[in-house]
């Protein structure tokens, strides 16, 4: 209990300069470590927390990556080296990614409708890229933007083929059974229906059996089913994001 108080003290004092309170906290105050980023490596008691939504234990201070992003490094490691020339496209590109694909080998590029921050522009529903370009595909926290989110996992499953994958999460409220859009609404009221001014949608837990006609295969992973309890816990996989969709070219 002591060492509880003792820590919640230092929390408050060390606010201020939280970049570095983290390894001063270990090395004068003997807390062990319980999250280690595994994109960047940095580890402290906890991450900090996300502001919108509001959630503890979100966001790593080191390389400011939140769970599906330390999934991602942790998933695609787990696959192994790679060998050269295999290509990643990272759609909309944030943070850490690339970072993540080059360390692993991947040739890495981007793309994206308008940002500055891709090498690459082009339309998610008309991919500038022949069949079966890419042998892997990042596509997070995108689609809940796209009007028409069938026909752009159907030009992701294609840029990857039959032998790829499309690794996918969108956010989705876990207390609806079906997706709720309508095309009908003001987008003044997006914020309100979906929780964002540019998102169309709010995907329930019917996210597969919604893109099942695009005849792309899909197959759904939940993180507890690809990484252990201690990986799930270090790597504090624990907002709101849970699972990848992962989606290539139907047979
Ligand atoms: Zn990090």
């Amino acid at each position: 209990m002591a060492a509880i108080q003792l820590e919640r003290a230092w929390s408050a004092i060390a606010r201020p300069v939280r970049p570095y309170s983290r390894a001063v906290h270990r090395t004068v105050l003997r807390v062990p470590a319980r999250v280690e980023c595994p994109v960047c490596g940095c580890s402290g008691v906890r991450f900090q927390a996300s502001r919108k939504p509001r959630r503890p234990n979100r966001i790593c201070p080191g390389c400011k990556s939140t769970e599906r992003y330390r999934a991602l490094q942790l998933y695609l490691t787990e696959r192994g080296p790679v060998p050269p020339g295999t290509r990643l496209l990272e759609v909309a590109p944030i943070h850490t990614v690339r970072a993540t694909a080059e360390r692993l080998g991947y040739e890495y590029s981007s793309v994206d409708l308008r940002s500055a921050k891709a090498l690459v522009h082009g339309d998610l529903c008309a991919l500038p890229y022949a069949d079966g370009a890419f042998d892997v595909v990042v596509c997070f926290h995108v689609l809940e933007h796209v009007p028409d989110d069938l026909t752009a996992v159907q030009e992701l499953a294609r840029v990857v083929g039959a032998d790829g994958d499309v690794i996918v999460v969108v956010p989705r409220d876990r207390r609806l059974a079906e997706t709720f859009e309508d095309p009908d609404a003001d987008p003044a009221d997006y914020e309100r229906l979906y929780g964002q001014s540019d998102h169309v949608r709010m995907y329930g837990e019917d996210v597969t059996a919604r893109w099942v006609p695009t005849g792309v295969a899909i197959e759904e992973v939940p993180w507890t089913a690809c990484f252990t309890p201690d990986q799930h816990a270090r790597a504090a996989l624990t907002g709101d994001d849970d699972r990848f969709w992962l989606l290539r070219a139907g047979a």
